[in-house]
């Protein structure tokens, strides 16, 4: 495939994937000269008719989706029998491997990243397209840390092929809603399912439900309540447990009713973690109810695991089968335990509150100082035992703020106590943000525990989303919970222009140069100078100035040097009648008429810099010469 051009356009560069319905490959295209995704489906699904139509209709709607957590949709192609779907091309990896890669994520970025896929499910829910397939694996993460969901619309046509799936697409079963594995109605509260266990295993690194096979995971996905979050990580706080539980309901209507619904908790949680924002009705039937009418003999993903998937579960059951000698071996200790106390009870009656001699009820010991009361209840042969430090903005230094088991509890004795301590507020550093984008940088901040602000503002400079500045800026510090302002460009305001040199131009250069540049003649003023006449000699803004479009300036221009003037006397002849009398001035005639005898003399201005020379003719003959100082 590598090097093939499909569509006469779209180069095969290399292998990006392997899923169950398809290969994804780099590829360039020609066309635009960007890299794009090409998704190739197998062979066994390009001959499927009524999957091929289905693909077609999920495909064209799914393209018509626009959104920023959403992988784009580019074109859709048929070539030799090769059936194609080309995307945006996303440099990263899956949310599955950056799950595997940091084990657990912190419920801040689990809920960011859900509220990353919230965002996306609700512009497709919004379009009447549900995705059927939310997974890790169909979800790719940028170097930003921007999600972006993949697949939309493609799932369900596969859910309605008779082809056979394999690979990948079997670890689609972990995250299947009950209806959908049923067989059952499905739709956009089945991708909140979905997202809920998305979010489980985000927290907590696990699944919540694993098996031997497909069947069995499906049948868990029908009837078996998940273990809470907050027993596999008691890091996780009450909202996130609850957010995920309730989008995990198996009941489609006990859910979260919208994406949107699940996005204002997950907010809500981020600044009010251990707050209950929601309700979650647990099902008390769901432990022991066994629904009776599972199609154990139809499930809906009807063929078996290809070899990968299997060897994947056969490690789940080896996890499984130590996890019953662990057990096994506590319980026996417990069981000694049990007798030491219950001997310690008739020694000291009352020790431990009203509940069996052989059990206490775990206290509470959120707030309270760990060093003071590390050594309090050893005697009652509890300990406490730290296991981790976090940053906390609910509580100082030093105090507790999560415990497991958690208070109130009926426990049997000797009891370990494992306790989260606060180390305080974090001291952060703000980067300069300064020109990067909104969204990223909103996410870098909350994932430190920092309130963002928004503010909008014009810039000229800086497009538009990007940010001009923040508050505190640059290099300041800031604690966990402290609240940064990001200010947002808005795009360019009043346009703005910088004013050119106009000095030493012609005038009429000089005016096109302003209307080029966005600004108006304003008056023009006729100077003395000693630039020729018609040279720009000042403007009134000066040049470099940056001013709004269509500004005036005003032009002073050269009308030459300004002239002396001196009046002089000139007499006429009286050994004639009359005369007639030129005055040249410097070469130029500047006088000529005739003059009567009775005149006597007559006088004119001469202009001019320094000094004239004068020539008088009488009669049209040189009388004499004058210089004149002006
Ligand atoms: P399924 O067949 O159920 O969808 P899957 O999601 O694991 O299974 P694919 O959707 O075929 O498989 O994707 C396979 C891999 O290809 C992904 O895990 C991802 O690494 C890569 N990939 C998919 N789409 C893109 C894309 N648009 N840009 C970059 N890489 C992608
Ligand atoms: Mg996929």
């Amino acid at each position: 495939m590598i090097g093939r051009v499909l569509g006469k356009r779209y180069e095969i560069i290399e292998q990006i994937g392997e899923g169950g319905m398809a290969n994804v490959y780099k590829a360039r295209c020609r066309l635009l000269n960007r890299f794009v995704a090409v998704k190739i489906l197998r062979p066994e699904f390009a001959k499927d008719n009524e999957f091929l139509t289905r693909f077609n209709i999920e495909a064209q709607a799914a393209a018509a989706l626009s959104h920023q957590n959403i992988v784009s949709i580019y074109d859709v192609g048929r070539e030799d029998g090769i059936e194609y779907i080309v995307m945006e091309y996303i440099e990263g990896l899956t949310l599955k491997d950056y799950i595997k890669e940091n084990k657990i994520l912190s419920w801040q970025q689990s809920a960011d990243f859900a509220l990353q896929i919230c965002r996306a499910l609700i512009c497709a829910h919004n379009s009447g397209i549900v995705h059927r397939d939310i997974k890790p694996q169909n979800i790719i993460i940028t170097a930003d840390h921007v999600l972006k969901v993949t697949d939309f619309g493609i799932a369900r046509a596969a859910t309605a092929s008779s082809a056979t799936i394999t690979g990948s697409t079997m670890g689609s079963v972990h995250y299947l809603s009950p209806e959908q594995a049923r067989g059952g109605y499905t739709d956009f509260k089945s991708d909140i399912y979905s997202l809920g266990i998305v979010l489980y295993e985000m927290v907590t690194g696990k699944l919540p439900f694993v098996g031997g096979n497909t069947v069995s995971i499906a049948i868990k996905q029908i009837q078996e309540t998940p273990i809470p979050p907050k027993e596999h990580n008691i890091a996780v706080p009450l909202a996130v447990e609850n957010i995920i539980l309730k989008a995990m309901n198996k009941d489609q209507t006990k859910r979260y009713q919208s994406a949107s619904d699940m996005l204002r908790d997950l907010e809500r949680a981020k600044t009010n973690p251990e707050s209950e924002i929601t309700t979650i009705e647990i099902n008390e039937n769901d432990r022991t109810k066994k629904i009776p009418v599972v199609p154990v003999d139809t499930p809906p993903i009807k063929k078996t695991g290809s070899g990968a998937y299997n060897a994947h579960t056969v490690k789940e059951d080896g996890k499984q089968n130590k996890k019953v000698v662990v057990w096994a071996t506590i319980t026996a200790l417990v069981l000694v335990a049990a007798f030491v106390i219950g001997v310690a009870s008739i020694l000291y009656p009352g020790m431990f509150g009203n509940v069996g001699a052989d059990e206490i009820e775990v206290p509470d010991l959120l707030g309270k100082t760990y060093e003071d009361i590390k050594d309090l209840y050893k005697k009652q042969n509890v300990t406490i035992t730290p296991i981790q430090t976090v940053s906390s903005s609910e509580y100082g230094e030093g105090k507790i703020t999560s415990q497991n088991p958690r208070a109130g509890k009926p426990v049997k004795l000797p009891l370990e106590i494992e306790v989260i301590i606060s180390k305080g507020l974090d001291e952060i550093r703000l980067s300069n943000y300064e020109r990067k984008g909104f969204f990223e940088t909103k996410l870098a901040l909350e994932d430190m525990g920092i309130i963002v602000k928004e503010e909008r503002e014009e810039s000229d400079t800086i497009a538009e989303g990007i940010i001009t500045r923040t508050s505190p800026g640059a290099n300041s510090t800031v604690k966990e919970g402290d609240t940064v302002t990001l200010y947002v460009s808005s795009g360019a305001g009043e346009q703005k222009t910088l004013v050119p040199n106009l000095v030493e131009l012609n005038v009429q250069l000089a005016r096109k140069i302003l209307s080029d540049n966005n600004l108006l003649e304003g008056d023009i003023t006729e100077v003395y100078s000693s630039k020729s006449v018609g040279t720009v000699t000042d403007q009134s803004v000066p040049a470099n100035t940056e001013v709004k479009a269509y500004s005036r300036v005003d032009l002073f221009v050269s009308k030459g040097e300004q002239q002396k003037t001196k009046t002089v006397t000139i007499t006429v002849p009286q050994d004639r009648e009359k005369t007639k009398i030129k005055v040249v001035a410097d070469g130029l005639t500047i006088h000529e008429a005739v003059h009567t005898k009775t005149e006597g003399a007559f006088n004119i201005t001469i202009s001019g810099k320094d000094s004239v020379a004068l020539e008088i003719y009488y009669d049209d003959s040189l009388s004499h010469t004058m210089p004149v100082a002006l």
